[in-house]
């Protein structure tokens, strides 16, 4: 079984799928986590996430070491992700990662829960079942807010939410696999609701459709 799950930054969509991967058993890949690493990677060297060769070269032989470096959280690394992301010939090399992650989860696991931007429309069009997790962006940015306070880390809200703002507009307006719920994605808004009462009612989804 594969469930896709997308959204915005920030709007609990990585909580719930690690939720559901647990519960189900699944195999669960964090697929911004990718983009992260290609943006990290540039950062590291000291290079412009705006420098197109050096980004699809970070993407064709990428470093999954990066993928367990403290800094992969950051929102710089989470706003050079983003810039990288709007390169066709990076999200193509990252593809095939992502559709073999799929279609063989790690472990021999019965699924696999992938949450992303484009796993429903791009990634795995035909996915079981699809997620569109979203909230507003003053309630994403008051989260992010708190887990950054919550870490011992200074945070800024107003200077959160003109980047959550920011990338919302980058991840909706580019022109390759641009963020939307697909046509057949169920809409979860969590602004006014828990993670656990959020996390029930997916649950039930995916039961009724095992
Ligand atoms: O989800 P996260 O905030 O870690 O993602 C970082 C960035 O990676 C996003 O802002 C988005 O631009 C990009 N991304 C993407 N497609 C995905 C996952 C993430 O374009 N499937």
């Amino acid at each position: 079984m594969i469930i896709a799950i997308d959204g915005p930054a920030a709007a609990g969509k990585g909580t719930l799928a690690r939720r559901l991967a647990r519960e189900f058993g699944f195999a669960y890949l964090d697929t911004g986590a990718l983009y992260r690493a290609v943006g990290l990677s540039l950062l590291k060297a000291g290079i412009d996430p705006n420098d197109r060769d050096a980004a699809i070269e970070a993407s064709a032989d990428l470093d999954l070491e990066l993928l367990a470096d403290p800094a992969l959280r950051a929102e710089a690394t989470g706003g050079a992700a983003s810039l990288v992301a709007g390169i066709p010939e990076v999200r193509a090399n990252l593809l095939d990662l992502q559709r073999n992650y799929a279609m063989n989860p790690p472990g021999g696991k019965p699924g696999a829960v992938l949450d992303g931007r484009d796993i429903g429309t791009v990634v795995c069009p035909d996915a079981d079942l699809k997620f569109f997790v979203t909230a507003s962006a003053e309630e994403r940015a008051r989260r992010r807010t708190a887990e950054m306070e919550a870490r011992g880390e200074a945070a800024d809200y107003a200077a959160i939410l003109r980047d959550v703002k920011a990338r919302d507009e980058r991840d909706m307006k580019r022109a390759e696999a641009p963020l939307k719920p697909a046509d057949d994605a169920l809409l979860l808004d969590t602004t006014n609701l828990a993670i656990d009462a959020v996390f029930l009612r997916a649950a039930k989804i995916v039961r009724d459709w095992l």
